[in-house]
């Protein structure tokens, strides 16, 4: 590539970033660095009536959570900043001046209510070549007039006049050639009463004056791409303009339609980046951060939703992606999301890392569920020990607790139907056995010590280990799960094994 990769996401600031959405920055992000390009954000704020306080920080937040860090942004700023569109307000009329001077757009001075008389009188009513001469503007009104009206600061916008009969066409990244009919394309308001720009022309302005050279967004935008092409046309030449690819949408898990964020509340997943809170309704929507995923995890499985390297190859970090992605293995169909794939990335992440590391990201739920953790060593053991088990951060209060207080509830049920003197007199002498074991300076015992001694109790009392390991390990850990019944042992140590034995041992009497 001759001039410098630089691409943009350019998100208007209305509420939390659906997955959706952070996998566009992704695949900018991985196209850019591949080739140790830009990554810009810019935030496409000029729809007043849409922005929501708090949008913009939570998307820059998200964003670092992902570890895809804008070389351009707001917050870190740039050679071309500002990157806030409402800032930059002062630049694009004169872009919208050209056109008018072009003849390629005119102003329109009709009033909200007359565009609402027209919507009732015409179904489908589109402000286009069918309609434009009967409505007030530059080109239905005689030049004295709109000189008057404009002389008076009559409100008014300006519009793109979308040529008739023509085509117009672009290279799709992913979907190749791509081309659409003039007449169906209506002219789009560019520049607003208040001399803000609309989207359609603050994107195409901002895309040239920042050097953009790829231009990757969702497929909800491919409608828009005709005026965005005619803009580039009209303003700067088509050979000045960025190489698109509209991304394919996430599909619902049955294939059927977008993935919205209602799917997910009626299927009891996140779709969003982070929780977000919506300020109008005080509502928040989950996020894959609060569920409990990996930032690693995230980043990988949102690449597989699309992409892949053309192995089997599931697993990848950052910097591996970074160095395989390519455009030309994004696929042009929707990828349907799967929940139980997601969390399943997230635990082949968790068994990946470092269990000091984790540690540290499980403690929070630990204070969250009032565990106390005396020591950090030993939550580091801890963590190493269950994370095989665990596909969620939060799964770790429920696989790990009671290495650290005695079960709140302990499966007697499962017990109790089995249980005769015979077991109970077996586990009084492993009490004892334990006790008696006990002396300064020893507290515990390795987990194959632990396991002999157990097994020959076991055939004294004329039982079998097997009948006895259940019942161990629910006074253990409270139910049927966890890692060897001997390994907890070594680790909660004699003195509360002793505990748990005595404390199951009275509910079964
Ligand atoms: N502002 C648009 C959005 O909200 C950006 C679309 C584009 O990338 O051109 O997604």
């Amino acid at each position: 590539m001759d001039s410098k990769v630089r691409v943009r996401f350019a998100p208007s600031p209305t509420g939390g970033l659906h997955l959706g959405g952070v996998r566009t920055v992704l695949f900018n992000y991985l196209f850019a660095k591949h080739h140790k390009g830009d990554f810009i954000l810019r935030i496409e704020d000029t729809d007043q009536t849409r922005f929501v306080p708090g949008a913009e920080q939570y998307i820059q937040d998200t964003l670092a959570w992902c570890g895809l860090v804008p070389d351009e942004s707001p917050l870190h700023g740039g050679p071309y900043a500002p990157y806030r569109q409402s800032e930059r307000k002062a630049m694009y009329k004169e872009y919208a001046d050209k056109l008018i001077v072009q003849g390629n757009a005119y102003y329109a001075f009709d009033t909200p209510e007359d565009l609402d008389t027209k919507r009732k009188e015409i179904p489908n009513f589109q402000y286009s070549r069918a309609h434009r001469m009967e409505m007030k503007n530059s080109l239905s009104l005689s030049k004295e007039v709109v000189d008057d009206l404009l002389k008076n600061n009559t409100p008014h916008v300006i519009r793109i006049k979308v040529p008739e009969n023509e085509e117009v066409s672009l290279e799709d990244v992913i979907r190749g050639h791509v081309s659409f009919d003039t007449n169906m394309v209506d002219d789009k308001v560019l520049l607003k009463a208040d001399g803000m720009p609309t989207y359609h022309l603050a994107v195409v302005v901002d895309d040239y004056l920042m050097k953009i050279t790829h231009a990757f967004r969702g497929e909800e935008w491919l409608p828009s791409a005709p005026v965005h092409v005619l803009l580039w046309k009209y303003l700067f030449g088509l050979d000045q303009m960025p190489a698109w690819a509209h991304l394919p949408l996430i599909l619902k898990p049955d294939g059927n339609g977008k993935l919205s964020k209602r799917d997910g509340e009626r299927l009891g997943f996140p779709v969003f980046g982070m929780d977000w809170t919506d300020p109008n309704t005080n509502t928040t929507t989950i996020g894959f951060k609060e569920r409990g995923f990996l930032p690693e995890a995230f980043v990988n499985l949102l690449a597989m939703l699309g992409w892949n390297d053309g192995t089997d190859q599931e697993i990848f970090s950052l910097d591996e992606l970074i160095e395989k992605f390519s455009m030309d293995r994004v696929h042009k169909g929707g990828a349907k999301f799967d929940y139980e794939k997601a969390k399943w990335y997230n635990g082949e992440w968790i068994k990946k890392m470092d269990n000091e590391k984790l540690a540290n990201l499980v403690r929070p739920y630990f204070d969250a569920a009032e565990i106390e953790i005396h020591e950090n060593n030993y939550l580091v053991k801890v963590v190493g020990l269950v994370k095989e088990r665990c596909q969620l951060l939060p799964d770790f209060i429920t696989q790990a607790s009671f290495y650290f207080q005695i079960p709140k509830q302990i499966d007697i049920a499962s017990i109790a139907p089995k249980w005769d003197e015979k077991k109970r007199d077996f586990f009084v002498e492993l009490a004892a056995i334990y006790t008696n074991a006990m002396a300064p300076g020893v507290v515990s015992a390795p987990a194959a010590e632990l396991e002999l001694e157990f097994k020959q109790l076991a055939s004294k009392h004329d039982l079998k280990p097997g009948e006895l390991m259940l019942p161990f390990r629910i006074m253990l850990v409270g139910g049927k799960f966890g890692p060897g019944v001997f390994e907890i042992v070594e680790t909660i140590q004699l003195k509360d094994t002793i505990a748990r034995i005595e404390h199951s041992l009275q509910l079964l009497s």
